[in-house]
């Protein structure tokens, strides 16, 4: 009986493609080709060392699995670099590695930190809310997603940790191989890119590493404050950078800060980096993190009352992670002892999420924004006057401390100019007394608190 060996290996990569997901299977999976099975070992071949290095590492144990579903017999299977001339040519492989041999899957896998360059496809715009804080981001993220032709480049997205950098990079990755799906899109954490430039060298295969990134349509560099300090990194980044740019190929960058404020990095790169649209990504609000929680809430479908999504929305400031992270700690909780949520379980279960989030408003934060809101000196916070006009604003830093920091009566009345506790709680009552009859002033308050949980 005459074995197809093509259709088990269409068969295979099927398979493969389902589990690796699309982006993956389009970047790495897909440029193999086949070039025999023979003496128990199934040969492949791809265009460059590194991709080779790349499919050993990451998919050559999956693949064996999967052909010996086909065929019991196969012992390994071996990725061999043959070039693109060489490919269409049809000519014999031409085996990589300074030995002149291929190198084997068997024993070739290094442990890893998860694969960097998989593009996950839960992050999508569908699932991304958009406030105030992302607007930008998000609409310049969709248009180069969608855009015909590179309408700004690169697209820098620069933002705290946790505020949704990623996750629009993702969405562009596959928004764009859905609209596009011949491109090639390469998306890797500037981390990893240091890393596989670092082995490139040490292999001596800087060539097909430059031959890789030179030949995508849209590169994705993810965390890009990584490279700053690493000289040689930074100057392939640099090159690479610069002749995909020439040709006109869409480049995405993100950071944890904008290219101005990179530090150890050379000035000609910083200038570039700045060249296209620099899309800030600013703290979230209220409104927002409240529509991230019900959306999440709706997700997973589940039922979470409202004042406990506004006290989450209220108390976890920090970031998104953090905020999905509550949320799921509250609902994994309920789920375990089967009791429905509340918001005194809430302020239960997360009772040190909450504090490490308290901590990081300030009593001088509060006194300088109380300060600047009412039009008084920051000094009229500790002084002794009395009068209205400074006693009013002084109480109401008083009574936000006490909302917002988890310091005691004490603690506070000491930064208020070493007044006494019970101060402090008069303070906190004569507010509370005031918000109900003065609706100004608890707009005032509720502005106040805002700004300063965002
Ligand atoms: P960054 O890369 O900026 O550190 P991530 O993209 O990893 O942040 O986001 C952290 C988490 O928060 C992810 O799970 C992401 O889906 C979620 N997230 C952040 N911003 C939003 C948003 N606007 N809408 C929905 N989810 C978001
Ligand atoms: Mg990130």
């Amino acid at each position: 009986m005459v074995v197809d060996r093509n259709a088990q290996w269409e068969r295979v990569r099927a398979r493969l493609r389902t589990e690796v997901g699309e982006a993956a299977y389009s970047s790495w999976l897909k440029p193999i080709t086949l070039a025999g099975v023979a003496d128990c070992v199934v040969r492949l071949n791809v265009p460059t060392r590194f991709m080779r290095d790349w499919v050993v590492k990451h998919y050559a144990d999956r693949m064996r699995t999967c052909w010996r579903e086909e065929d019991a017999g196969i012992e390994s299977v071996e990725v061999a670099v043959v070039t693109a001339a060489v490919m269409s040519a049809g000519r014999r492989p031409t085996t990589a590695g300074a030995n002149g041999a291929a190198e084997s899957a068997d024993g070739a896998a290094e442990p890893q930190r998860g694969t960097e360059t998989d593009v996950d496809p839960r992050f999508t715009f569908e699932n991304f809310i958009v406030g105030k804080p992302n607007e930008l981001a998000y609409h310049a993220a969709l248009r180069v997603a969608e855009a015909d032709s590179v309408p700004f480049n690169p697209l820098y997205l620069a933002g705290g940790v946790g505020l949704g950098k990623t996750h629009l990079m993702h969405a562009i990755a596959s928004q764009y191989r859905k609209r596009f799906p011949t491109r090639r899109v390469v998306y890797m954490s500037a981390e990893r890119f240091t890393y596989e430039f670092i082995r490139a060298l040490r292999d001596k295969s800087t060539m097909e590493f430059k031959e890789l990134f030179r030949s995508v349509d849209m590169l994705m560099i993810d965390d890009v404050q990584f490279i700053a300090g690493k000289e040689s990194t930074q100057e392939e980044f640099f090159h690479t950078f610069n002749a995909l740019i020439d040709l006109h190929r869409q480049i995405v960058i993100s950071s944890d800060r904008s290219p101005s404020d990179l530090e150890n990095i050379e000035d000609r790169m910083r200038s570039r980096l700045g060249w296209g649209l620099v899309a800030d990504i600013h703290a979230t609000d209220y409104e927002l993190r409240l529509g991230i929680l019900q959306s999440k809430a709706d997700q997973l479908g589940a039922t979470v009352p409202a004042p406990v999504l506004e006290f989450l929305a209220h108390k976890i400031t920090s970031n998104v992670r953090e905020l999905e992270g509550g949320l799921n700690r509250v609902l994994a909780y309920s789920n375990l002892v089967g009791r429905p949520i509340t918001l005194e379980s809430t302020q239960e279960v997360l009772r040190d999420l909450l504090r490490a989030n308290d901590r990081r408003v300030s009593i001088e934060d509060i006194q300088k924004r109380v300060a600047e809101h009412f039009n008084v000196r920051i000094g009229d916070m500790h002084s002794p006057r009395r009068a209205r006009a400074v006693a009013r604003p002084r109480q109401v830093a008083m009574y936000l401390c006490k909302q917002l920091t988890t310091r005691s009566l004490p603690e506070i009345g000491r930064k208020f100019g070493g007044r006494d506790h019970t101060t402090v709680m008069h303070a906190v009552r004569k507010i509370e007394e005031l918000r109900q009859s003065d609706p100004a002033l608890s707009e005032d308050i509720d502005l106040l608190r805002r700004m300063l949980e965002s």
